[in-house]
């Protein structure tokens, strides 16, 4: 069986992220979304709310799983039996870090093939925390977000409702 894992902080999940696990989705026979549970970034959500919002955004993917992990993607993707990592490109932002981390994670794991895909053109500008700034400045995020996790930023910000 033919199994990925798409890693990431899902802080929380977007449209871009979604755009990329339907796509990689069609690629794989299962498609594993790991959520990193203690990234190097000041989280919004827990993990459990990540995960939870990761799973009722890709409800409508049957071969889509949301899990949590801890620790080296490597060992992640080991435990998962995955062959492949999927991660997301977007222009500017992302390529230098997605390098640096491949050839460390080839390092680690020479087996696991990386796939990259690039973000498609609508939101190569989508990314977790300038949709959480918006959110809090009271910005609609409606058309950037799966509609569990607008919900649960207008939870988030309260105040930001109020004042609009
Ligand atoms: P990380 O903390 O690992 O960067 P993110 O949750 O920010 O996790 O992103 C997970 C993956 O999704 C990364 O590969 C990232 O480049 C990709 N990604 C983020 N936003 C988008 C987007 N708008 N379109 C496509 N890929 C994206």
């Amino acid at each position: 069986m033919t199994i990925a894992v798409y890693p990431g902080s899902f802080d929380p999940l977007t449209n871009g992220h979604l755009d990329v696990a339907t796509r990689a989705a069609r690629l794989f026979e299962k498609l594993i979304i790991g959520v990193y549970a203690t990234p190097e970034k000041k989280l919004l959500f827990t993990t459990e709310e990540r995960v939870a919002l990761a799973r009722q955004s890709t409800v409508h993917l049957p071969n889509v799983e949301v899990e949590a992990f801890n620790g080296l993607i490597v060992d992640f993707a080991k435990k998962m039996n995955a062959q492949t990592l999927v991660r997301g490109l977007r222009i500017n932002a992302d390529f230098e870090n997605e390098f640096d981390m491949a050839m460390m994670n080839r390092r680690l794991y020479p087996e696991l093939e990386l796939v990259c895909l690039m973000a498609t053109a609508e939101y190569q500008f989508v990314s977790s925390s300038l949709l959480k700034e918006i959110a809090k400045l009271g910005g609609n995020i409606d058309e950037f977000v799966p509609k569990p996790v607008a919900v649960a930023l207008k939870k988030k910000f309260p105040l930001a409702l109020k004042v609009k």
